[in-house]
Formats: C-alpha cells, structure tokens, sequence
C-alpha cells in the first residue's frame, strides 16, 4: 500500500473503512473507474482501459439500446412481479423461444446464484435425491446451497456429504482418448460412492465451459455421454450458462448446444441484463409442476418490468448485431493470434476455447508443464499498465480467461495479442 499514489491509496482506505478487509479489489494498485463505453472502460485518473475480461456487459458497456430500454420502463412502471404485464411476459416468451423442446418454462432471479438455488431445489423435489455432482473447481455462487457445490469458494477444506466431484475434461492435461467417456465413467463412479454411503442421487451442474475449472471448451459433444449416464441413474442434468450463455462460445445462444444436449435445467446469470441484476432458470414443465407441488418460490425483484426491459434490449442487439457470429469470428481470429505468438513464447502451454471465451495456460516448461501462475499473474499486470484488463482462472491461476464484450472486434483483438507478445518478451528478460 505505501507505493500507492495517495489518491488511490485514500480511495482504498475508504473501502475497507466500509466493507472491512474482506473486500475483494483487482490489482494491488486498484484502479477507480469512472465510466464505460462498448469495449473501454475509463479511470478516475483519465486513462482507458480495453476491456478483456468482464462478460457481464456483453453487448457493450452502457449500450445505448439497453440503456433506453432501462430508462423508458423504470420511468413507467415498476412493481413486483405478483402483477400482469405485457413487457415480462413477451420477455419470457421471446427467451422461452431461444430454448430446445422440452425447456418451456422459466424462473427469473436477480443472480445466478439464486439461479442455481432454485435449480438444486427443484432437481431434489423431482427426484428425491439430495446428492449432487459438480467439478473440482467449479463455482456456482454464493448461497449456503450453492456454496456447497461449489469447491472453488472452499479450497482445501473437505466437500459436504452430499456432494462429490469430478475432474473437468482438462485436454491440455490429458483427460484420455475419449474425454466425453471419461468424465462419464467418472460420473458414474461418483453416484455409486455416494450411494454407498447412502446418499440419493440428484443429479450433476456443471459450467458448459468449466470457466472456473480454467476453461474447457473441446471437444463439442464431450457432455453427451455424461448426460446419458445421468439419466440411467436418475439424475436431472443442470447446465449453468451463467458463463457460456448469450452467444459467447460464438456457435449459439447457449453452451450446452456445442455438445448437442438438452439439459433438464438451464441457469443463467452475468450477461443476461447487460449489468442490470439478472438470472434465471429455464426448466421442464413437469420438474416446475413436481417443484410446486410441494414447495412455493417468489422473488421480489426478480424479473420485473424493469429487468425484463433490459433482458429483452439485450436479446435485440444480439439479434441485429450479429454477436454470435462476431464472438465465433473475432474469437478464431483472437486464438490465431495467440497461437502465434506461442511460437516465441514458450510460456505460453496452450491456447484454447470457443468463440469469445479464451483460455490461454502458462507453464514453467512445456514437457512436464508445471503451471506458471506467477507469468499469468505478471501478465495481468503488464497489461493492465499497458491499458489492458484481463483476470486468471483454473485450479492452479495459471490461465488466463480471456473474455472480452461480444462487440470486440479483430483490431481489439490484435491490439491485445500484440500487447500480450511485448509483455511476454519483457517478462522473458526477467
Ligand atoms: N455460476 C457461474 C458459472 C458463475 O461464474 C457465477 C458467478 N461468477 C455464478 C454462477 C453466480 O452468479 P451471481 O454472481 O450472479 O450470483
């Protein structure tokens, strides 16, 4: 903190003044911001940041369409949502329609942790279970529920009983010939173990792109299998799409069509609302009837008229600005690139993803590649003064997840490679 300039260093004490030492802040030298517009971002100190990590304002910061969207309806009317009206049910329906037959129904929430509490509720009331499958280091959120599904906010300490793991399909590090059969049979393996100690199937969440688990994207098709072992055993199947969902993997408006499954139940969350605080969960009608039939849900705010605007502006401009397309392009473009660059960097291990959500691994060496997070952390920060925001990931830290808005074109995308080559030359020379 003594290296700080004192504007910034006064800004952080006011922080933690407020929200104790427990505050989460980016970068040793937090950065204030003040405004944001499509991809930049703006500091308090004037300077502008290219924005290489936030998925939540994923067609744009402050879109001038969700912006109007926003302002039109929160000066119109906004209730709860024990009224009719017309903005939230043509929401429902026009996001209904982006979904495969059986999902024809839906829950809205304010967050995707709410999302995911819903959805363990409602797989325990279909099913009578209460155990549940995740991977090793997923993160679903931030419910006392859902914090026991999620290992990443527990490193080290030891999963609830009724809760078991699996490796995420981690190509890089060899997850076999047949990574789709392999993360079944180990699937299958986790429900005897549990069922061994007497704890009833529910059924498996995961991330369709392992994002926390250091993103995993290939091969399309992989979740095929692990569906199907869910269900021989009785298990309802819940794609969290807080991460891929919206058009991000660049082949479709959802994650889990890259591996051609249709989920029991489908979360989102994060880019959903564009900023505005939204989730979801998109579900079979007979699980909503078997949920209702013995328990009740409401939520004050959410999807209400105001959210419902926002989710449905959103939805436009991915329509008529093309963004899966973009993310598909500007993403196989990006990793290009990358790769590339790999051929001078032999820090870099691998370069991976789908459409516009990248993952891009740093190793000590190639042959036994032991992680390097110590290149992805001075990388982060070598961006970061070179006007770059961008964040880690995986178990180890040593991924970077790269992730920029959908609107992100392929000069941003250079830019960011080329940024990325300087930074990794200066690291290089130690
Ligand atoms: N699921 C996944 C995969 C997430 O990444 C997150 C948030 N990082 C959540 C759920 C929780 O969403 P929220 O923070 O909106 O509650």
């Amino acid at each position: 903190a003594g290296s700080m300039a004192a504007p910034t260093r006064r800004a952080v004490e006011r922080r933690l003044r407020s929200f104790g030492t427990g505050a989460v802040l980016f970068y040793r030298e937090p950065i204030e911001m003040v405004r944001a517009e499509g991809v930049w971002m703006e500091a308090a100190d004037g300077r502008r940041y290219l924005d290489v990590y936030n998925n939540v304002p994923s067609v744009g910061h402050c879109h001038p369409r969700v912006v109007e969207a926003i302002r039109r309806q929160v000066g119109t009317l906004n209730v709860h949502t024990r009224y009719l009206n017309d903005v939230v049910d043509t929401y429902a329906e026009r996001l209904l329609a982006t979904f495969p037959d059986p999902i024809g129904n839906l829950v809205l929430t304010c967050t995707g942790s709410e999302a995911n509490d819903i959805a363990l509720r409602v797989a325990q009331a279909a099913t009578g279970g209460t155990g549940f499958i995740v991977t090793e280091t997923a993160y679903h959120g931030n419910t006392a529920a859902v914090t026991d599904v999620s290992p990443s906010s527990r490193p080290g300490r030891p999963l609830a009983p009724h809760v078991r793991t699996v490796p995420a399909p981690d190509l890089y590090r060899g997850a076999g010939a047949d990574p789709g059969e392999g993360m079944a049979a180990a699937v299958a393996q986790a429900i005897a173990d549990m069922e061994r100690h007497g704890v009833r199937f529910a059924g498996i969440m995961v991330d369709t792109v392992f994002s926390s688990d250091g993103v995993h994207t290939d091969p399309e098709g992989l979740l095929a299998p692990v569906l199907a072992t869910v269900h021989a055993h009785g298990g309802l199947f819940i794609a969290d799409e807080v991460q891929p969902g919206f058009g991000r993997t660049g082949a479709a408006l959802w994650g889990f069509e890259r591996h051609g499954i249709v989920p029991d139940i489908v979360t989102l969350g994060k880019p959903m609302g564009n900023g505005f605080p939204m989730g979801g969960m998109a579900l079979r009608p007979d699980l909503l009837a078997a949920f209702n039939a013995g328990d009740r849900y409401f939520n004050t705010f959410g999807g209400n008229p105001v959210a419902a605007a926002a989710g449905l502006a959103v939805l436009d401009v991915i329509r008529d600005e093309g963004l899966v397309e973009n993310a598909r392009i500007v993403g196989e473009h990006f990793r290009d690139g990358l790769r590339e660059i790999a051929n001078r960097h032999v820090v870099i291990g691998d370069v991976r993803g789908a459409g516009l959500f990248i993952g891009l691994e740093f190793v000590a060496d190639r042959e036994g590649k032991a992680p390097a997070p110590e290149v992805a952390s001075a990388v982060i920060n070598g961006l970061r003064e070179r006007g770059v925001l961008i964040g880690a990931a995986g178990a180890y830290g040593n991924t970077l997840k790269i992730r920029p808005p959908l609107c992100f074109t392929r000069q941003d995308a250079d830019r960011v490679v080329e940024l990325c080559d300087d930074v990794l030359t200066e690291v290089a020379a130690g």
